[in-house]
């Protein structure tokens, strides 16, 4: 018997219409444990590197990770992976909500979709019974619209669907997948999904899924649950309200954004607004969120509300979470009440909320230069908002400018000419960023930024404190109950780590110890997307309620398998270097690795170099970033460097 997983897969093949349920190989799940993992082993194993993102070649799979369908709390991510349109690299973006656990619910530990349906389908998996459906219908409707329809004509209230919009359709290169309740929106796995013909995938699963030691997994869900209540009670003291709790239940409860509206940048991550929030602003802008939304929300089987569903006078509900509350209001210069409808309107088509307005804001920029003029932009209304819902609409379409706007800044700037490419200055790997802009070099976050295989910083971070608190006492307090720590090494980190004088940024934390704290960081993510747990609850937040000294007791009661921390610790850098791989294969080198061009003011290139060498010795890559053949052998990779040797990939005299 298979515990935690079902031990079965889908396969999907659109273009001969195919349907295999597929039992999978359980040393798979001991290597690399699930949900990205095995993904990424299965990407590396039938994609061929020259494979265009969107062409049939290209697969695309929703993987459950193996702790979904479980009653670990906040165990519900679905990792959809597959080739990125926009950075041309590997594309894992995750969604909460629950769609993951009603797929394993439904015997299925992930949907592997392949080839290209001729027309528009829709996949409807009931338990055991699979279909591909007719999706003709359902063309050009928006992906909320359309999860209700086929919930309709299934005539299955509860049925998840994931679907897409219009973006997805006409492949724009920022698509997201909507879910209802969440969504996955890096990388534009919704315009892969659009290339494949598949307009959505609805899932209704009513089977068990079986724990291996169910008496003490309950018990360790009960500690999570506990604790979880012990830090809502106890919040940390001394950082933004955003940092203080766990998961990201602050935006949609509170109003105060006085730490976004005045730390992050406007337009097109441009401008700096010190003194933007006021009393006046809180007012307006609590009346404007309290009248819209309706109810706080959680994904499956999660204390924590972080959603809430916003009804907007004459327009359909829809569910928003965390800083997309804001992404459009301030690239449009704007305010709450505009964010809450354009949001909408930009769910429904599925595009990402952090990408679309930062390409809108970046055309206006362009236009207001010179570079681009009203011929561009026939019939564009003269006021900014206007604007934006115009070129939504038009991007979506993939109408005149908005064609070009569609590939994202990166792609657009290329196109356009005329000097474009100045403005696309907030990208990594040709993707848009968090709309952010510093002064002094923080070498932990150059280090996120520049080496990230997600290309995402929001989902690499956490774990350790963004800055140090200002005096050593504070920071003695602060580690005294850190708990989650893998070695003891990173208490002092944290309490020698000043925020002026010799032990500050740039060059504290040394190299050494920047690299050993990013390290800890992206491991505890690499597990996380692996077990399917939500990163708030745990790679995400300061003392969160999953670790590494807790996590493996979980996949051991849970999954049967005998897991220790170095087992797990391993496991994670096994599924991180096969990530590198993967990328490496498809031309990831050293000179991308880098922060957005502007990110801080002061840049430091000779410490930067000698951040990169020791995190990349420490990773066991060689100096152009690419993993050694010995760290390849020692992770059970060997297959990574046969196939290296044989491509003349290796450097630095290994080949
Ligand atoms: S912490 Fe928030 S985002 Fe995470 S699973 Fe819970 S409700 Fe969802």
């Amino acid at each position: 018997m298979r515990y935690a997983e079902t031990g079965f897969d889908l396969e999907i093949d659109l273009s001969r219409g195919s349907i295999d349920r597929v039992e999978t190989d359980p040393t798979l799940t001991r290597l690399y444990l699930g949900g990205l993992g095995i993904n990424a082993k299965i990407l590396w194993d039938r994609v061929p590197p020259e494979t265009e993102p969107l062409s049939e070649g290209n697969l695309l799979i929703f993987g459950g990770g193996l702790l979904c369908g479980t009653a670990a709390p906040g165990c519900n991510r679905t990792i959809v992976s597959t080739f990125s349109p926009q950075t041309r690299l590997l594309a894992y973006s995750m969604m909460g909500g629950f769609w993951a656990p009603e797929l394993k619910h439904a015997g299925y530990d992930r949907v592997i979709i392949s080839g290209r349906s001729p027309d528009l389908v829709y996949l409807w998996i009931h338990n055991d019974k699979v279909e591909i459906r007719d999706a003709s219908h359902l063309h050009g409707k928006g992906a909320i619209e359309t999860a209700e329809c086929i919930r309709k004509e299934l005539k299955e209230p509860d049925a998840q669907v994931a679907a897409i919009g219009l973006a997805g359709e006409n492949r724009v290169f920022y698509a997201s997948i909507e879910q209802g309740r969440s969504s996955a929106s890096r990388g534009g796995v919704g315009a892969v999904m659009g290339s494949k013909g598949l307009k959505a995938i609805a899932v209704r699963g009513t089977k068990d899924v079986n724990i291996a030691r169910p008496a003490e997994f309950m018990s360790l869900c009960n500690d999570v649950l506990k604790y979880i209540k012990f830090r809502e009670e106890n919040p940390i003291k001394g950082v933004p309200p955003i940092l203080q709790g766990l998961g990201s239940p602050q935006e949609m409860s509170l109003v105060d954004e006085a730490w976004h509206t005045t730390s992050f940048m406007w337009g097109n991550s441009r401008t700096r607004r010190k003194d933007f929030w006021t009393k006046e602003i809180e007012d307006k802008w609590k009346q404007s969120q309290e009248s819209v939304r309706t109810r706080l929300i959680s994904c499956y089987n999660c204390p924590m509300k972080c959603g809430a569903t916003i009804s907007v006078p004459g327009l359909p509900t829809y569910m928003m979470k965390c800083y997309s509350k804001l992404t459009y209001t301030m690239a449009a210069y704007s305010d709450l009440e505009f964010g809450f409808k354009i949001a909408q309107r930009a769910t429904e088509y599925g595009v990402d909320g952090f990408s679309a307005p930062q390409v809108m804001a970046f055309a206006l920029e362009l236009y207001e230069a010179g570079i681009l003029t009203d011929a561009d932009f026939p019939g564009m209304p003269s006021d900014v908002e206007g604007r934006f819902f115009w070129l939504l609409d038009r991007i979506v379409r993939r109408e005149g400018i908005g064609d070009v706007l569609a590939d994202g800044t990166y792609w657009a700037a290329k196109r356009i000419g005329k000097g474009a490419e100045e403005y696309d200055h907030n990208t990594i790997k040709k993707h848009e960023q968090l709309p952010l802009k510093l002064g002094m070099l923080n070498p932990v976050y150059y280090l996120m930024y520049s080496t990230g295989e997600k290309i995402n910083i929001t989902q690499i971070e956490g774990q350790f404190p963004q800055e140090p608190f200002p005096t050593r006492e504070a920071r003695e307090e602060f580690v005294k109950d850190w708990v989650q720590v893998p070695d003891e090494k990173y208490k002092k980190y944290y309490v020698d780590w000043e925020p002026r004088g010799e032990n500050s940024n740039p060059y504290y934390p040394t190299p050494e110890a920047s690299a050993d704290i990013v390290d800890w960081m992206e491991k505890m993510h690499y597990i996380d997307d692996a077990l399917g747990t939500c990163a708030g609850l745990s790679s995400f937040p300061l003392k969160p309620p999953y670790h590494i000294h807790n996590y493996p007791s979980f996949i051991s009661a849970a999954a049967g398998i005998d897991m220790d921390k170095d087992g797990l610790w391993q496991a994670a850098t096994r599924n991180r270097t096969l990530l590198r791989a993967i990328n490496v294969r498809r031309g990831l080198r050293r000179s991308d690795e880098k922060p957005p061009a502007n990110h801080w003011k002061k840049r430091f290139p000779e410490l930067e170099a000698q951040l990169l060498d020791t995190y990349y010795k420490l990773k066991g890559f060689d100096s152009e970033g690419i993993p050694t053949k010995e760290s390849l052998h020692a992770l059970d990779l060997g297959y990574v460097a046969e196939d290296f040797e044989q491509r003349g990939i290796f450097s630095d005299g290994q080949g």
